[in-house]
């Protein structure tokens, strides 16, 4: 087991060549996950942006990076100008050229820098928070696959929290990384402006279809979510159809293990 003390990342270690970097002293609880394949690493997302996270994957691999996007949100894209390849899907490419959409500075700044509960760097300013802006490497589609060596990622398109979500199943493991779409403890949202809860229902439907799944990792909360879920997952859109509950403004909706508001 490789361990990591620092001042603001978690490490945790999901098997030798997977691990979660994790961001618990502020109150969204965000996990990046690095995937160390034969040939390159694949970086799924880069956290807030309040310290830098190269200096905790500079000591897990000297691979090349590539950064893979879930969704162009301000808390997935911190540490994006930290890395030289970056891919995103092809729905949020302007985004993370021109900026997140019907967001304001003022309220990101204020999200960044609230309910913090360890001492943060001192480069951190929220005053000046400004999320990464840039041309992506790549462009990701749904089907699309991406080889690491010894280690095959396919990309499934699942909008509705964002218009360019994706989540990522590693085949070789049986690893699901859903991002915003799939977490445990606090709803998964679909009450934004550039939501859409009918096809956060279609997206959340179509990964519970997904075969061979060992493990679940979201964007959020819990690191490693039982397969089962899934089925849950499935029967809980099926009765939010049903009551005609998927439109936005019908609020928090909760099951068993998970939630969403829409
Ligand atoms: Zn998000
Ligand atoms: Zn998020």
């Amino acid at each position: 087991m490789r361990r990591i003390q620092d001042s603001w990342f978690t490490v945790t270690q999901i098997d030798e060549e997977t691990f979660a970097i994790s961001e618990y002293g502020h109150w969204e609880k965000v996990h990046s996950y690095l995937l160390l394949g034969k040939d390159k690493a694949a970086l799924i997302d880069t956290g807030l942006g309040i310290d830098n996270m190269k200096r905790i994957t500079d000591q897990l691999t000297d691979l090349p990076i590539v950064v893979l996007t879930t969704h162009v949100h301000w808390d997935h894209i911190g540490s994006h100008g930290e890395y030289k390849e970056i891919y995103v899907h092809a729905e949020e490419e302007d985004w993370l050229i021109n900026g997140i959409e019907k967001l304001s500075i003022e309220q990101i700044r204020k999200d960044v820098a609230r309910d913090i509960t360890i001492p943060v760097p001192f480069t951190f300013n929220p005053d000046t928070y400004t999320p990464f802006t840039g041309n992506p490497a790549g462009i990701m589609q749904d089907g699309d696959e991406m080889n690491i060596g010894n280690r095959n990622l396919v990309i499934y398109h699942t909008p509705g929290h964002s218009p360019g979500h994706i989540s990522i199943l590693d085949e070789s493991r049986g690893y699901l990384f859903t991002g915003d779409v799939l977490y445990d403890e606090t709803p998964v949202y679909a009450f934004f402006p550039t939501t859409d809860p009918g096809v956060l229902v279609q997206s959340l439907k179509k990964l519970s279809g997904i075969p061979n799944v060992k493990k679940i990792y979201g964007g959020h909360n819990t690191i490693g979510l039982e397969p089962d879920i899934l089925e849950e997952v499935k029967n809980a859109m099926e009765r939010l159809e049903e009551e005609d509950l998927v439109r936005h403004g019908t609020g928090i909706h909760r099951f068993e293990r998970f939630s969403v508001q829409f």
